[in-house]
């Protein structure tokens, strides 16, 4: 059936306000932001994603992650194009190498879904930034002449948008070098349009053992039975390794019960929570902001009351290419001469003498 068909439902992704008529009724507030964002960040939602959205909804938590809103016209000044510096750090064409023993390989421009709060937003969906095949060798050769990088990290866009036959080489060119350890694939596809997750490419994956794959789940609505179907083949036909990072989103998953279920379902799913992160301060994301307290104050009331496997690590990525840094709540409540007054996760204190 076309519907289970992932080039099908790339080929039907709704890409303009008049594609949702009869489908999606906007509010005045959606209309406006659609006119008034054309220009500054593509719009496109597979119609799988799109039939998520609860019509009755305005403030459905997977609307809100594609239609874009007024608050996406604002302007702050703490806002920029490019927050990780990922242009600046950026040897060959598609090339962003920050950290000393990893380095990420932007693929390709397309997603399935243009998220409204995403990092790369200056750059998704423009067909210029996707590498050539002549630009994939000079990130190859780079990558075999820098024996320091002992992972590479197949990102984008969505990396999966590329053909069985070019994930093929690709990771087979990777695997070749050897001083690289292992490979990691970050994809919205799992989410978005988990009928990528065919068998031939599992095929595929199978061959490169071990792979560890970081997907973005932010809801646990987004967890469906086709994307638990696509998890459960990634694990079992792939052999990969799956890992998931969040976005903290205002009004989305902004609450330590919305957490909670996400992270379980992914355990559930085989699907380790990665890292939950503070929204970059990438233009027009003031809307989806959460304040850091807030973000510190969720993960103090998960910690301990939760299994810990379903716990990411809270990141903010630096403006400016900082890099990640972990914003975790404090449990030391005094610093001493020979030791701590640490809280645990009741709020009972402890002394801890060293
Ligand atoms: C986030 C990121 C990575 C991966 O970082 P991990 O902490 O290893 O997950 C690698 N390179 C760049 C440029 C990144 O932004
Ligand atoms: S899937 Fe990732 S890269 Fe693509 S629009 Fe969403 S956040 Fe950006």
């Amino acid at each position: 059936m076309a519907w289970n068909d992932w080039k099908w439902q790339l080929q039907n992704r709704l890409l303009k306000a008049e594609d949702l008529i009869g489908k999606l009724e906007l509010i005045e507030e959606e209309k406006e932001a659609f006119e008034e964002s054309k220009e500054i960040f593509s719009f496109a939602v597979t119609p799988y994603y799109l039939s998520l959205i609860d019509p009755s909804d305005p403030n459905c938590p997977i609307r809100k992650q594609v239609i874009p809103r007024k608050e996406e016209l604002i302007r702050m000044p703490n806002e920029v194009e490019d927050p990780l510096a990922e242009q600046v750090f950026m040897p060959v064409k598609g090339v962003t190498h920050r950290y000393p023993d990893r380095a990420l390989w932007y693929l390709s421009h397309i997603c399935a879904v243009y998220c409204r709060f995403c990092t790369r937003k200056r750059k998704v969906s423009n067909p210029e930034e996707t590498p050539s095949k002549d630009e994939w060798e000079a990130a190859l050769d780079y990558f075999r002449t820098h024996p320091e990088i002992k992972e590479v990290i197949l990102s984008g866009g969505d990396p999966l948008t590329l053909a069985d036959h070019q994930l093929d080489y690709l990771l087979s060119q990777l695997n070749n070098i050897k001083h690289i350890n292992h490979i990691r694939i970050h994809s919205r596809y799992p989410v978005t349009l988990p009928m990528r997750i065919t068998d031939s490419i599992c095929e595929i994956f199978r061959k490169y053992f071990p792979i560890y794959m970081v997907t973005h789940f932010n809801h646990p609505k987004e967890l469906t039975e086709d994307a638990s179907v696509a998890l459960k083949k990634l694990c079992q036909s792939g052999n990969l390794i799956m890992m998931n990072q969040s976005v903290l989103l205002k009004g989305i998953n902004d609450s330590e019960d919305v957490l909670e279920s996400l992270n379980y379902l992914l355990l559930k799913a085989g699907v380790k929570p990665y890292y939950l992160h503070q929204c970059d301060e990438v233009f027009g994301s003031s809307g989806f902001v959460v304040p850091i307290t807030r973000g510190i104050e969720i993960m103090y009331k998960l910690r301990g009351r939760r299994s810990g496997i379903s716990i990411p690590t809270y990141v903010k990525d630096l403006t400016g290419g900082g890099g990640k840094i972990p914003l975790n709540p404090s449990y030391i409540i005094e610093n001493r001469e020979k030791g701590y007054l640490m809280k645990n996760y009741n709020g009972d204190l402890y002394e801890i003498i060293h």
